[in-house]
């Protein structure tokens, strides 16, 4: 077998409008400032379609040809380092209108990036249903006709036929370019912001990758070999991590209904008891459930088990059962489960269809719009979800989104979203670091920007009611987490780099609360991540210092919200729905709505914003962002 030593460097440029694609390399510069995976995917989308002062990313249609769909494969993909089977995709989101990025595991990045491709860009338009074909040597188009209108597993059935390939594909959804369709790979899913509307935009039907034509070897094997133990060693006695081993995501349930951040009936209450049964503890004994992962992964946070019915179904995630459980007053684990296994079928983001669903009963109650849609009641929500997948009777309003609903009908107030994007389950007014962190997100209403609830409620280490640190502990985690998804291993892991090695290990939690409460920053400063960035610099054997790390990840997060303000959002786009600023009472014992204004004016401050929400000209220049490049910016090969 041939090797490539930690990246190929090499990307595959298609178009589908002229059935034609290119290779080409970006600059060693853009890899060592923006890492790879998200981040480089960012400067890619900015340099290619940003004109010539960035303005140009306004004119590009989300669903139009000019759009630009980037697979960006990460640095660990098939180098053995602890969950490394994920990758990036990047675009403008049809839902929000903005930019969107969102990170998948499965067999696809894998398959790709053993094929010898560190990434793949696509844009234009097929004239007719097509799949990609992706080998060592270069891209196939081939007609897909026949697969359109199929389902996404039947569709991945058809298409993979040996353990070398791995496949992206939509669903009805998708084709029918509703704005929250996602893509899958496997039992993984591109889950937000739309990106199935635009491969179905696109008439791409699916990417199928045939790899193991190359093996992936660290620059530095001895480095990486220590490094990797080590991480494995981290990531293996972390208790966010055996939680999660143990119950999956819906370890949170619990945690949920006691401190308050369970969305329950449209996210108007944030407790109920009733959805324990929900709870990670109670669905594995009901369903005996086992680790169904993605491979290789020193996390394993996904499960299956066996349901009544006697079918083994993926259990859902911790985001699908707040929203299709409390959220909607349905208490039945197993329907979710069945409604779950319907929606990766059709193509639907769990998160932003169970928030319209949900805004859609509350909309009806208080009489803004008719709808059969009602909480507690689950017997028409399996026809709903194929009604939205194909964009019939009700469905195809529902299609739209909360926010689009709400601005026709009115109930803005109500609609859990932000910039377009529905919020995950977790109310903001249990922990306001996490009510700012959906207020600033770079793709809306995104719980994975910084995810502060972990700090406030499940660790506990920083107060839940209260500023204290919230914007510190936002712009450090969000820069964090853009570093993590661009080398493009999981966030999940992220933990067991972070508060395993000695010093935060071994501080004691009172002492380690009052820092990261009181003193943010020295809190940060003994933060040891060097793991981390090392594995990444023994793998690709760039020069990549913990401090590079972490700034790269700044660089891709600021470029984001640099982009994203070309594209029309402003100061007034980083607020939360009326609902979590002035509804205090909750049947939760502590009556608590989120001070936002404060909270972002202290959040820009940190990030080096002006007043105005835009990055300043010191920011962009200290972080090295400038006008966006051209196409000039990579090297074609041949050329
Ligand atoms: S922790 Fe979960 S989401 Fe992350 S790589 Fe492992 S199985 Fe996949």
């Amino acid at each position: 077998m041939k090797t490539i030593t930690g990246e190929s460097r090499r990307y595959l440029d298609v178009d589908l409008t002229a059935r034609t694609y290119s290779v080409f390399s970006p600059r060693l510069e853009d890899l060592d400032d923006y890492l790879g995976g998200k981040g480089l995917g960012l400067k890619l989308f900015y340099d290619r379609l940003g004109g010539a002062d960035g303005s140009g990313l306004a004119a590009v249609d989300p669903l139009g040809p000019d759009n630009v769909l980037a697979f960006m494969m990460g640095t660990f993909i098939g180098t053995g380092a602890p969950c490394s089977a994920r990758f990036a995709g990047v675009t403008k989101s049809p839902l929000t209108g903005i930019m969107v990025s969102s990170s998948c595991g499965g067999p696809f990045g894998m398959a790709l990036k053993t094929a010898g491709w560190d990434g793949l860009l696509v844009s234009g338009a097929a004239a007719a249903p097509t799949t990609l074909r992706i080998d060592e040597n270069g891209v196939a188009f081939e007609d897909a006709s026949s697969l359109w209108g199929l389902e996404t597993g039947a569709s991945q059935d058809k298409l993979v036929d040996n353990p070398r390939q791995g496949a992206l594909v939509i669903g009805p959804a998708g084709e029918n370019e509703v704005p929250y369709a996602v893509i899958r790979s496997g039992n993984r899913y591109l889950g937000r912001g739309g990106m199935g509307a635009v491969m179905g935009a696109k008439r791409l039907k699916a990417v199928v990758a045939t790899g193991r034509a190359f093996e992936i070897k660290p620059a530095d094997p001895a480095r990486y070999e220590r490094l990797n133990a080590k991480a494995r060693r981290h990531i293996g006695r972390n208790s966010f991590v055996l939680n999660y081993r143990a119950y999956g995501t819906n370890y949170g349930v619990n945690p949920g209904v006691d401190k308050g951040f369970a969305p329950v009936r449209n996210f108007r209450d944030r407790t109920d008891e009733r959805c324990r049964a929900l709870s990670g503890e109670a669905m594995a004994e009901r369903y005996a459930t086992e680790h169904s992962a993605c491979a290789p992964c020193a996390v394993l946070c996904g499960h299956k088990g066996v349901y009544p019915d006697g079918k083994k179904r993926h259990i859902p995630e911790y985001e699908t059962i707040g929203l299709w459980g409390g959220n909607i007053m349905n208490f039945d684990p197993d329907i979710v489960g069945v409604w779950n296994d319907r929606m990766g079928e059709l193509g639907l983001d769990t998160i932003s269809c169970g928030a319209t669903v949900s805004w859609a009963m509350e909309a009806a109650e208080k009489g803004l719009r008719p709808s059969a849609l009602a909480f507690g009641r689950v017997d028409n929500i399996a026809a709903a979800l194929d009604d939205i997948a194909h964009r019939r009777g009700e469905g195809a309003e529902l299609a739209l989104g909360s926010r689009a609903l709400a601005r026709r009908y009115g109930g803005l107030e109500f609609a859990a979203q932000v910039k377009g994007m529905e919020m995950a389950a977790y109310d903001p007014r249990a922990g306001w670091g996490q009510g700012l962190n959906y207020a600033v997100a770079n793709r809306g209403g995104c719980h994975l920007n910084a995810y502060p609830i972990a700090l406030e409620a499940l660790f506990g280490y920083i107060p839940q009611y209260s500023r204290l640190s919230k914007a510190s502990w936002v712009d450090f985690f969000e820069d964090f987490f853009t570093a993590v998804n661009s080398t493009q291993t999981c966030q999940f892991s992220a933990f067991g780099y972070l508060l395993e090695p000695p010093i935060a290990k071994y501080t004691p939690k009172p002492l380690l609360k009052l820092a990261m409460t009181l003193m943010p920053r020295v809190a940060q400063a003994v933060l040891d991540w060097s793991c981390l960035s090392g594995l990444v610099a023994a793998i690709t054997g760039r020069r990549i210092t913990p401090r590079g790390f972490y700034l790269a990840g700044r660089r891709a997060h600021v470029l984001e919200r640099r982009m994203n303000c070309h594209m029309g959002v402003t100061a007034a786009d980083d607020t939360l729905p009326a609902r979590f600023l002035n509804e205090a009472a909750t049947r939760h014992p502590v009556e608590s709505v989120v001070p936002i204004e404060p909270l972002v004016k202290a959040y820009y401050r940190r990030k080096g914003y002006g007043a105005d929400g835009v990055p300043t000209a010191r920011t962009l220049r200290a972080l090295r962002i400038g006008p966006p490049a051209g196409r000039a910016a990579v090297r074609a090969e041949g050329a």
